[in-house]
């Protein structure tokens, strides 16, 4: 068979292969195999890592008899050979690939080496942690909507919802999703080049870059490119933009500039645009301009699935009914939910037991008494028994329901923190004497009201763990 049908045979096969075999696996071995023939049944494929005829037969044979059954039509059988000198062929390239600047690379390197791009180069340009994928992110009804439009956003970057902004309270998995739209870009489309960036670190490294002295221009320059000169922007944090005139003129400039060439951009916050009190408006408009989603604590159905799926993961036994008593003491907040998760698994370890519900019960106990409240974590408690977020705590919302639950937790941050009724004003970004007037009201109303009585008891227990 002509050698330019073998090749084409083998990418089709190769789509196929895309699917049925995890990414990190296919990139690393499979994508950069040769097709060099097609005789009596049996396709030739060489490869330029020692070791991949091995893992690949291994662990993939069955997915690759099927890809191929599934391409050409019948059962035939393959073979993969190493081949040294196409290796060292390989290294040369990789070599000069490496001393040539970034922007060439992309555009006119070889198609074989640009296949073969690295991956861990890949992701240390997007800086994308690793750990964060769609597939060990746990979908409830928490984060059904936002999981859904973040997996069309990384199938489709730029066609659909840009902006994408994600936003909700602390620890409830922004960044993870954020990450999942990166790191399947870099997996699936290798091409486009991701930035993941926390606004914190944007912020400080453009002051940095601001300073005199030095070569200045020429420094700011390469900044703007840094962030302009890619595909996919994922902005973590933005509620923590500063209220700096040039901080806040430079992240508009680089939106636009994005958004105008067609660039995919995501952002994450704690809280909608319209609630973050220093941003100004033509950066808020354009946050509103795709689509925004938010992500609620999980509930107790979800939580178990995500401690069930870390259990797995860990390949830890442990009970159902242990899994329960975790789930319910750590409700808003998927970080401590792991966090304690964690702590379970680190003294199982030292201690080389089992975890039954007892053991549970006795390590997270001693790890509450010694936790204090925050007036965060307080707000949270008192927002999940209302089903209202942080969120709209700290809005200007004037609902009744959204009225009545802030200034119980108004109340609850004043009893079981230390913080000053300033702390507290300054948290839900209310006056001072907003305050305490919710506290007095609360006060006032425990004496004469059993339900609010209870509901503040309630809150309370779920507080204790
Ligand atoms: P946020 O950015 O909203 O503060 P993160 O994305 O950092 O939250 O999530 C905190 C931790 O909880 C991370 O370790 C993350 O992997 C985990 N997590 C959050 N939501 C989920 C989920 N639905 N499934 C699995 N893990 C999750
Ligand atoms: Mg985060």
């Amino acid at each position: 068979m002509d050698i330019l049908e073998v090749k084409k045979l083998w990418s089709d096969v190769k789509v196929e292969l895309r699917d049925t075999i995890p990414a990190h696996a296919f990139y690393s071995w499979v994508d950069a195999l040769e097709a060099v023939g097609f005789e009596d049944n049996v396709f030739s494929l060489l490869t330029v890592h020692m070791m991949a005829p091995q893992i690949v037969r291994n662990s993939y044979y069955s997915q690759m008899c099927n890809a191929f059954e599934k391409v050409i039509g019948k059962k035939i059988d393959f073979t993969i050979d190493y081949d040294a000198a196409l290796a060292e062929k390989y290294k040369k390239e990789k070599k000069k690939e490496s001393m040539r600047p970034r922007s060439l690379q992309q555009d006119d390197a070889p198609e074989s080496s640009k296949t073969m791009d690295n991956l861990a180069q890949m992701q240390s340009f997007s800086n994308l942690n690793l750990k964060y994928k769609f597939e060990n992110f746990v979908v409830g009804e928490n984060n059904r909507f936002a999981h859904a439009v973040a997996y069309t956003v990384a199938q489709n970057p730029a066609k659909k919802y840009n902006p994408l902004f994600i936003y909700g309270a602390s620890g409830l998995g922004k960044t993870h999703l954020m990450q999942a739209i990166g790191h399947y870009i870099i997996f699936n489309k290798p091409k486009l080049k991701v930035r993941y960036i926390k606004t914190e670190e944007y912020v400080n490294e453009l002051i940095k870059n601001l300073q005199h002295g030095g070569e200045r221009n020429a420094r700011m320059d390469k900044f703007r490119q840094k962030y302009r000169n890619i595909d996919v922007l994922l902005i973590d944090d933005i509620q923590f933009l500063e209220s700096k005139t040039y901080t806040m003129e430079e992240i508009f400039h680089t939106f636009d500039s994005l958004y105008n060439n067609n660039k995919q951009i995501v952002i994450t916050s704690d809280r909608l645009p319209k609630d973050i009190p220093t941003l100004p408006d033509r950066l808020r408009t354009r946050f509103e301009m795709g689509l925004i989603v938010d992500i609620t604590p999980p509930d107790f159905e979800t939580r178990v699935a995500i401690l069930k799926n870390l259990a797995e993961q860990r390949a830890l036994n442990i009970g159902f009914d242990a899994l329960e008593y975790i789930a319910n003491n750590y409700v808003s907040n998927v970080r401590e939910l792991e966090g304690a998760f964690i702590k379970v698994c680190a003294y199982a370890d030292i201690e080389k037991v089992q975890p039954t519900l007892d053991f549970v019960k006795k390590v997270l106990n001693c790890e509450h008494n010694k936790k204090e409240l925050t007036i965060e974590s307080v707000a949270k408690a008192v927002g999940d028994y209302y089903g209202v977020s942080v969120a709209d705590f700290l809005s200007s919302s004037r609902s009744q329901k959204v009225s009545s639950a802030r200034h119980v937790a108004v109340y609850l941050a004043r009893e079981l923190t230390e913080k000053s009724f300033e702390a507290i004003a300054e948290f839900f970004k209310k006056k001072h004497t907003t305050m305490l007037y919710s506290y007095e009201k609360i006060r006032d109303e425990l004496k004469i009201n059993k339900d609010m009585e209870r509901a503040v008891e309630d809150i309370r227990n779920s507080l204790k763990g």
